[in-house]
């Protein structure tokens, strides 16, 4: 009995024993399965969080790779000249352009001009429009014959003829004929809104035959051995979009003129690139035998009295060196 009531005691303390072990194991397990679910979610939210961070510094290292590519090929040569474009379409990196210095140097020009403040209080509306790659090509520094030359850039200014829509129209179809293909730098329309198509270090095809009689004598250049002589590689086009009183008429001289707006954001545009007064000209006046005579009906006097509002000759001070 005594024996049996010890084994009993044994017995019931054995088993309270294991009793406790097993909640204690239990408990363990709930514990551990509790654990490993919240480290699974740890490690969930920390690869997700490594990999998000490492996104956004690939996506900034990829940023400033674009920035210094931007940045070389703004360096060259047509940057001086017509920053307009890069400047709207490439504000922001420019500001960041400003917090790591480019590695390029760039080849800077004396400039000439700078922008009034009436200049700054002018802000057109911009917009950009791209243009089939076959409207438009390099600029090179060599003509067919491999002959180097380094034009001074001009402003070539031309009219639409139809409507702003019509002309990015054309410029967007691909163009396989080489005497077809054709593109202006920028177009101002009827409300005063710039809107930029090829890229200013780009040629664009804005005339055929034609010249160029400046100070320097006659200047053009043969790049293409298909077609004539052009001032093509050292123009820059820009066009106004012509009243509609005038959209597809061929043979009349003169229409109902361009509006304030556009005389405002020409003046705008040319106030910002270096190209002397002398070096503004119309197609009218470097075609050659393509019976050309746009810009109709533009007032000389109206734009050199606005873009003089808009830009003046540096000072003595600022223009040495
Ligand atoms: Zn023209």
């Amino acid at each position: 009995m005594n024996i049996d009531n010890h084994n009993r005691s044994q017995d019931s303390g054995r088993r309270s024993e294991s009793l406790l072990l097993y909640v204690l194991l239990e408990k363990f397990i709930i514990y551990y399965m509790r654990f490993r679910e919240w480290a699974t979610r740890v490690i969930l939210i920390f690869l997700m969080l490594a990999t998000l961070i490492l996104a956004i510094f690939m996506g900034g290292a990829r940023k400033l790779h674009n920035q210094t590519i931007a940045s070389t090929s703004a360096a060259t040569t047509w940057n001086q000249y017509l920053p307009t474009q890069l400047k709207s379409s490439v504000t922001t990196q420019q500001k960041k352009r400003n917090l790591v210095p480019s590695p390029v140097k760039i080849h800077k020009i004396n400039p000439i001009y700078t922008t009034t403040i009436a200049f700054a209080k002018y802000r057109p509306n911009f917009a950009q429009a791209k243009v089939d790659p076959s409207n438009y090509g390099d600029r090179y520094t060599a003509d067919v014959n491999g002959v180097p030359f380094n034009h001074q850039p001009i402003i070539v200014l031309h009219e639409t003829t139809n409507s702003t829509s019509s002309a990015i129209n054309f410029f967007q179809t691909p163009h396989d004929d080489e005497s077809v293909q054709a593109s202006y730098h920028a177009i101002i329309t009827l409300e005063g809104q710039v809107i930029y198509l090829v890229p200013p270090e780009k040629r664009a095809f804005g005339a055929g035959n034609s010249v160029f009689k400046g100070a320097n004598g006659v200047e053009t250049v043969q790049t293409n051995p298909n077609l004539p002589p052009s001032v093509n590689n050292f123009a820059y086009h820009v066009s106004l979009e012509t009243p509609p009183d005038a959209w597809g008429k061929s043979d009349i001289k003169e229409h109902s003129g361009y509006t304030e707006a556009q005389y405002n954001s020409l003046a705008w545009l040319i106030a910002q690139s270096q190209v002397s007064d002398d070096r503004i000209t119309t197609h009218e006046a470097v075609d050659v035998g393509n019976g050309k005579v746009d810009p109709l009906s533009f007032d000389f006097d109206k734009f050199f009295h606005k873009l003089h509002s808009f830009r003046q000759l540096e000072t003595i001070n600022n223009a040495k060196m």
